[in-house]
């Protein structure tokens, strides 16, 4: 049993990959600094953060075309159309755990 519990405890996560959307106002460095303080004499101590960062892209609700909004305030490029469905752009979340 003893054998048991030291092999589990013998698993290091190795990376963990987090996509940050460009609407979540959360910079980058901040987020690695807190991760490091967190995750410090913890399983995870070491680990490595990737962070991706997601566009924020929207689809035109008259024609539904797709397309990446740089401003957010700008009408779909195929109609003009203003009325425009947010996609992607505010997600915070871990996309996957890697473990040594
Ligand atoms: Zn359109």
């Amino acid at each position: 049993m003893g054998r048991e519990l030291k092999k589990s405890g013998a698993l290091r996560l190795e990376r963990v990959r987090i996509a940050v959307g460009r609407m979540t106002a959360v910079e980058p460095e901040s987020l690695r600094f807190c991760f490091e303080a967190c995750v410090k004499d913890t399983p995870m101590d070491g680990a490595r953060l990737d962070i991706v960062d997601v566009p924020v892209t929207g689809r035109c609700s008259r024609c539904t075309e797709e397309f990446r909004m740089d401003d957010l305030s700008s009408p779909c490029p195929a109609c003009g159309a203003s009325s425009i469905v947010r996609l992607t752009g505010t997600e915070l979340k871990v996309v996957s755990i890697s473990a040594a």
